[in-house]
């Protein structure tokens, strides 16, 4: 038992503590906002693999599996556990909330902290698998991660976030001060570029499919997807066209390979979805990001458009995965949940700002107030209705 009140803690602006009833109510609201939007009768994949299941894309993912689908879940992820007063990571409360409200509504769900990159996950994640949920229908590869240790070399592949080629300057928020500033980024080796493919490009997606095809854990129609994000041209040199872009394209062709090998071996399919800009621990990281998502937020929230990840899984889906339903996909094979972030009159309204936005400015212009508070909320802090006061038990499990 360690009862104690958890006030926010930063370390410039990343939170470096969570706060469990926050994360609690957060994942509680996401599987109302899926509960009482499911239409009547609606039915899909019935046991749904996450990897990278605790946060984010892949949180939802989860969420809309097992309160749009009633589906079983087994959820990868890698969360610090709570030790002593040191509180766990957000995504370890957020499956803990998981968990809790699964039991009280009779869902089956398993969970392994572990790195997913590992050879031994995969062992430990195909013996639940056999165990309780064989054959898999879904199969959703949602992670992000800063470094790779991999499994036959055992080398550790650190992720940059680089342009390619030549020096890349634009303006970015400084998170910390909250101004509006020049960045220049010096472009990527050849060695980052390759480290950045080998962390979050398809490899181990496609590990993961092979480990199951090879057990026979794939459903007949079993589908997989993988997440990425295209956005606008302006980031493109630093996201698109950079080193992270590198990975996503290695990630793209490892669908279409996944794809054919799906098809012929069980009747299934694999895909890539790309998402919408949202608020994610993940993205923080990369420059320039947060001052287009502050644009991007207010102009969409504007015209009523808005959509976080829960909102964006919701749309995955019920209108792509649910049963009756077929994915619709562009010519590239891949599902567009970005449409309306690259509606022209959203992006047109971005490229006017743009050169305008400044340190003075950024409030009027952006949505930095509501961007701050999303990622705070992603640590369980500034939700509503929580007492940051009252002492919280910080050693749960679940
Ligand atoms: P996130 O940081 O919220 O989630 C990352 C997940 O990966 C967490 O569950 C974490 O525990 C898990 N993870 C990290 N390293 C791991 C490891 N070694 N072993 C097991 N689990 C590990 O990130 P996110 O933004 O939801 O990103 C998920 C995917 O969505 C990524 O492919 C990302 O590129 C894509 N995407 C994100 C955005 C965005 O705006 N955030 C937009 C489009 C696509």
């Amino acid at each position: 038992m360690t009862l104690q009140a958890v006030k926010m803690r930063s370390r410039g602006f990343i939170c470096v503590n969570a706060h469990p009833e926050g994360c609690r109510r957060n994942v509680e609201q996401q599987i109302e906002a899926i509960a009482s939007s499911r239409p009547a009768g609606l039915a899909g994949p019935k046991n749904v693999l996450v990897i990278g299941a605790s946060t984010g894309y892949g949180l939802a993912s989860r969420i809309a599996a097992a309160w749009g689908f009633g589906a079983r879940t087994l959820g990868i992820f890698f969360e610090r556990v709570p030790d002593g007063d040191r509180t766990a990571t957000a995504g370890y409360y957020n499956s803990v909330g998981f968990h809790e409200r699964a039991r009280t509504n009779s869902l089956f769900a398993a969970s392994l902290n572990c790195d997913a990159f590992a050879d031994s996950a995969k062992r430990d994640a195909i013996a639940i698998l056999k165990r309780e949920m064989a054959p898999v229908d879904l199969v959703i590869y949602s992670l992000a991660s800063p470094r790779r240790t991999h499994p036959e070399t055992g080398q550790t592949h650190e992720s940059v976030l680089r342009p390619i080629g030549k020096e890349y300057r634009s303006k970015t928020i400084e998170l910390d001060s909250e101004r509006v500033v020049e960045v220049s980024i010096h472009p990527a080796s050849k060695k980052e570029i390759a480290d950045t493919v080998a962390v979050m490009g398809g490899d181990d997606w496609r590990r993961w499919i092979r480990a199951l095809l090879d057990e026979g854990l794939l459903a007949q129609g079993a589908r997989t997807l993988a997440y990425s994000y295209i956005g606008p041209e302006m980031t493109w040199p630093i996201y698109r066209d950079g080193t992270i872009g590198m990975a996503k394209k290695d990630l793209e062709a490892t669908a279409a390979a996944l794809d054919a090998e799906l098809r012929n071996r069980v009747g299934g399919r694999a895909w890539i979805s790309v998402n919408k800009a949202v608020v994610t621990q993940a993205s923080v990281a990369i420059p320039v990001v947060p001052l287009y998502k502050s644009l991007l937020f207010k102009i969409m929230k504007a015209k009523g458009l808005h959509e976080g990840a829960l909102e964006q899984m919701r749309r995955l889906f019920f209108e792509h995965l649910a049963d009756g339903q077929s994915a619709k996909t562009d010519e590239g094979n891949r599902i567009r949940l970005d449409d309306r972030e690259m509606r022209p009159d959203v992006q047109q309204g971005i490229a006017t700002l743009w050169p305008r936005v400044a340190t003075e400015n950024l409030h009027a212009m952006g949505d930095f107030a509501g961007y701050k508070r999303d990622f705070r909320n992603l640590f369980g802090f500034e939700v509503e209705g929580v007492d940051y006061n009252a002492a919280v038990e910080t050693d749960v499990h679940w």
